[in-house]
């Protein structure tokens, strides 16, 4: 196996683009082709400010670090869940986010749940409903708020996340299954900027997960390795698993997936929830003040004050 640039030993050979490189065309590969992206996608420009939500894992880190290279005008947030059982995983993770950014002379914001909310993920999770059994769907809540609000109150213009193709194609594949429309409404590469909420991106969508760990392994990056401890037996991980095989047997169904629907949701056929259209108007909640539809609380303040009614 060869590179195809320069015909040195390749390390990594991607079917789905009938593509074999070397390592230093591999990582230069990887750094041009996110910069098309963000232009293809029209992501942001130098002039913008970009917060980056790190989890210490190869995705993000990965992501913070070209775009780094490519000159941007990065910071990083670190969201402490509180995940900690035995392994200490969010200990670790944010002891690799943190020595990533201080190599890089990178400021990294760190954000504490417990502080916002008065209890930790797993916390939240055991005193809430929904979070009964697995804390994923309240850490979801927590995530997309706390990154939001993070983004919006430091005055930066982008909220930047590591989503891979995997990610994305699991995504997509566990919404059409439910026929989750609404869900499917709101899967973009690029959700604009409105009232209260800042431009998100996803700039490494089109790589599968592979590809950006070879390109951390490869850049001497260090990230934690091991899964959330709760990221077993979730449907997420049976998704990629099955959505893997199909990958084997026909290489660049992943890809093929995930840009089909987003041609979709450009001729149309999913389109994006305007609040207006819906009759949905967005004020800020009573609770925390972020923007929502709900009348009164938003989604996640009603969750964390229900219990404390029952109580
Ligand atoms: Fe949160 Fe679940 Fe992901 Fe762990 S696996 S970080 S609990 S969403
Ligand atoms: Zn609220």
């Amino acid at each position: 196996m060869v590179c195809n640039t320069c015909g040195a030993r390749a390390v990594i050979r991607m079917r789905q683009h009938r593509l074999s490189l070397c390592q230093a065309h591999y990582l230069a590969w990887i750094v041009d082709q996110t910069q098309r992206f963000i232009k293809k996608y029209e992501m942001f420009s130098l002039e913008d400010r970009i917060l980056v939500a790190v989890s210490g894992g190869k995705d993000s880190l990965g992501l913070w670090d070209v775009l780094w290279r490519l000159g941007y005008q990065t910071e990083g947030l670190y969201l402490n869940l509180g995940i900690d059982g035995e392994d200490h995983y969010s200990v670790t993770s944010l002891a690799y986010a943190t020595d990533f950014a201080q190599a890089r002379q990178l400021k990294l914001h760190v954000v504490e749940v417990k502080q916002l909310h008065g209890q930790t993920v797993p916390e939240l999770a055991r005193i809430t409903p929904r979070g009964r059994g697995k804390p994923c769907s309240v850490c979801g809540m927590v995530k997309r708020q706390d990154m939001n609000r993070t983004a919006v109150e430091l005055g930066f213009d982008v909220l930047a996340t590591a989503h891979n193709l995997d990610d994305e194609a699991a995504f997509l594949y566990g919404n059409v299954m439910d026929w989750n429309i609404r869900q499917m409404r709101r899967q973009a590469v690029v959700l604009p900027e409105k009232k209260g909420f800042a431009r998100k991106v996803k700039p490494f969508f089109r790589f599968t997960e592979r590809e950006t760990a070879a390109y951390a392994l490869l850049r001497g990056i260090d990230y934690i390795e091991e899964e959330c401890p709760y990221a077993i037996g979730t449907k997420q991980i049976d998704y990629k698993i099955l959505l893997n095989q199909m990958e084997e047997a026909q290489p660049g169904s992943k890809l093929r997936f995930v840009l089909g629907f987003l041609q979709m949701r450009a001729e149309g056929y999913f389109p994006s929830e305007t609040y207006e259209e819906d009759g949905l108007l967005l004020r800020p909640c009573p609770g925390c003040g972020q923007q929502t539809s709900s009348e009164g609380l938003c989604s996640l303040c009603r969750l964390i004050e229900q219990p404390k009614k029952e109580a």
